[in-house]
């Protein structure tokens, strides 16, 4: 797996005159975005977690793409004037963690296929290359006969032979960009300004001639019919504007994933690239390979409910319920449990305790109106309970629940508290510290955006620990075992869902890249679009619009013997949209849930056809 990606992007791009005076390379535009976003863009959707951009010429340029992904981290070249490629490549190989990169140059456009290709390539060091583009300014790359890189020139006569051109993407190892790297310290002297397909070389065609190791042998990827186009002076700006920029926007169409708009409260929709991060190599999840996946997935978990200092993430391979048993059942030890139940999820952990037989009551509070705090706290202290527990966005109405008053409350009387955040997790900004939230459970498959198949608890440090020694209620859905197995191990107890997991790992990087904050602006504003038709067609809503989530809206049915929600649902459906029953006992009512990958102008699409549909029926 490749998680980090340098892009060398410090040339002053003189070929380009006045156009890159005041501004770098990168940010011609192309559509909407300048190319070097785009290779951004891409990236992210390749699943590199972490991108690395030396920056030299206008690097206040950077500065301002930096703010807006915040996966990129800078690295300045302050003598960009003075060194070629290779000289700003080595400081930006010193900042690298993994063992393994991608390294680009910053003036490229590319279909992000060349990605998908180096990533899959089994060799550890490996160069991107094309059939002849007859560009005008080609740096022509000479193998032997195993595809081995021996040299590269822009003159074809100084090559033995020519057998592809260099693109500017490559894949290669820490050991080699370090190997890269000494090399160009010992030319400083007579090579002051060595490009880094210059290092590259002369490290492989050493290590072909037996001369250093050799694992410093870079393969060469040929591609014949490549979609890419580096952009050095005006021509090439011309030819890519009008001929391979339209063939990469095709290419990428030709992959794209038929469109289903999922208004159901979960599964959400997913993006292309998190359907895609699901089609990788197989491992064996014992690999410590595949434990540094769901380590890394634990970590930006817990960051995004507290910080991994204090919070603990515990995967389990299941649904989101399968979270609510396990914190109902190893989190409650000898205690006595409150549960609130305002809607189908509180009924539910209701239902799960009493298969347990556990020491519980349940608090019923109507599902249209807030619950009333002050009756809790007092059934709270009068019953003797220990343990608390109550859904965080009850789904069912589309209810937010007063989750951080009477989690605090509970602190301070020192009772455990177990919050079913599942449909609020990722959407809703949540803090388990500053909420006094003890265990809280969510899925892979709603705000965050991911697959279905992943359910996890997040845990307070402390509160973990005190379930140490509790008894051992249920044996797959154990708490404190999954949760210090993995700590031991690496390895998670029962076989994960390894490529739940691989997709889980892309739709944290998209989360990250959104920002949880950004995401619920996004989701309110699909809300609001929804709920200025809903007035439009005096349609009513269960909830009033202050105690809603954003979320989900529960709609009442029209009362017109025409309307059918079957005939809704299949109509919607035959246009990309899926629509979700009520759940209610004492109110007919349908779901729109405006969470997952979706866009506003769907949302718009979509209430054009419900008021197609309503207008209809009379
Ligand atoms: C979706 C959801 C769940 C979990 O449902 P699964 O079908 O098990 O994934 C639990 N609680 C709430 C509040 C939910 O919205």
């Amino acid at each position: 797996m490749i998680r980090e990606a340098v892009i060398m992007a410090a040339g002053l791009g003189t070929r380009l005159k006045e156009r890159t005076t005041f501004m770098p390379k990168g940010f011609l535009r192309l559509g909407e975005l300048p190319i070097v976003e785009w290779s951004v863009q891409k990236l992210i959707a390749a699943g590199i977690e972490r991108i690395i951009i030396g920056t030299g010429h206008c690097s206040e340029w950077y500065e301002e793409l930096a703010k807006k992904y915040p996966l990129i981290d800078l690295v300045y070249n302050k003598d960009y004037a003075a060194t070629g490629s290779m000289g700003t490549l080595l400081l930006c190989a010193e900042k690298l963690r993994a063992a393994a990169a991608l390294i680009l140059e910053s003036d490229l456009i590319y279909d992000a296929a060349g990605l998908f290709v180096l990533i899959n390539d089994p060799r550890p060091n490996v160069i991107l290359a094309s059939g002849a583009t007859n560009s005008g300014d080609e740096v022509y790359l000479e193998a032997d006969s195993r595809r081995l890189l021996l040299g590269n020139s822009k003159k074809k006569a100084e090559l033995g032979s020519v057998y592809a051109e260099l693109v500017g993407i490559s894949k290669l190892e820490k050991d080699t960009l370090d190997a890269m790297s000494a090399y160009c310290r010992a030319h400083a002297e007579d090579q002051p300004t060595m490009e880094y397909e210059a290092a590259m070389s002369a490290l492989s065609r050493a290590a072909v001639e037996g001369k250093t190791g050799k694992k410093f042998a870079i393969g060469i990827r040929k591609i014949e019919y490549y979609a890419w186009r580096e952009i050095d002076d005006e021509s090439h700006y011309e030819m890519a504007r009008r001929e391979i920029y339209p063939r990469i926007l095709e290419n990428e169409e030709i992959r794209a994933v038929k469109r289903e708009v999922l208004l159901n409260p979960g599964p959400a929709t997913t993006s292309d690239s998190v359907k895609y991060a699901q089609v990788a190599a197989d491992i064996c999840p014992r690999e410590k390979e595949f434990g540094e996946v769901m380590e890394w997935i634990c970590g930006e978990l817990s960051d995004m409910v507290g910080g991994r200092d204090r919070i603990k993430t515990v995967l389990f391979g299941a649904s989101g319920t399968a979270a609510d048993e396990v914190m109902i059942s190893s989190c409650v030890g000898e205690g006595k449990l409150l549960i609130i139940d305002n809607g189908a999820y509180g009924e539910r952990f209701g239902k799960i305790a009493s298969s347990y037989s556990l020491p519980h009551e349940v608090y019923k509070s109507s599902g249209q109106v807030l619950p009333d705090t002050g009756a809790i706290k007092k059934r709270l202290l009068d019953g003797g309970f220990t343990h608390l527990a109550l859904v965080y966005h009850e789904t069912t109405t589309g209810l937010l629940n007063p989750v951080p008053e009477l989690c605090r409350f509970s602190r301070e009387h020192n009772i455990t508290t177990i919050v079913d955040a599942v449909s609020a997790f990722a959407a809703i900004p949540i803090d388990m510290e500053q909420d006094c939230i003890d265990f809280m459970a969510s899925t892979s498959n709603k705000n965050i955006q991911g697959m279905a198949g992943t359910a996890m608890v997040f845990c307070r440090k402390e509160a973990l620990e005190k379930i140490k020694s509790y008894p051992m209620r249920s044996y797959y859905l154990n708490l404190w075992d999954q949760y210090s197995h993995f700590e031991k191990t690496g390895q998670t107890r029962f076989t994960p869902p390894v490529q739940t997991l691989y997709a889980l790992r892309q739709a944290i990087i998209e989360a990250k890249t959104e920002t949880i904050a950004k995401r619920y602006e996004r989701y309110s504003a699909c809300w609001k679009i929804l709920v200025r038709a809903v007035r439009e067609l005096k349609l009513s809503m269960l909830l009033p619009e202050e105690a809603q989530s954003k979320l989900i809206t529960a709609i009442v049915e029209p009362d017109s013997p025409a309307y059918s929600f079957n005939e809704l649902h299949d109509r919607g459906r035959e246009q990309g949209f899926t629509i979700y029953p009520g759940k209610l006992s004492d109110a007919a009512t349908f779901r729109i849930a405006n969470i997952g990958d979706i866009r506003e102008s769907e949302m718009e699409r979509f209430t054009v056809f419900l008021a197609e549909y309503m207008k209809g029926l009379h």
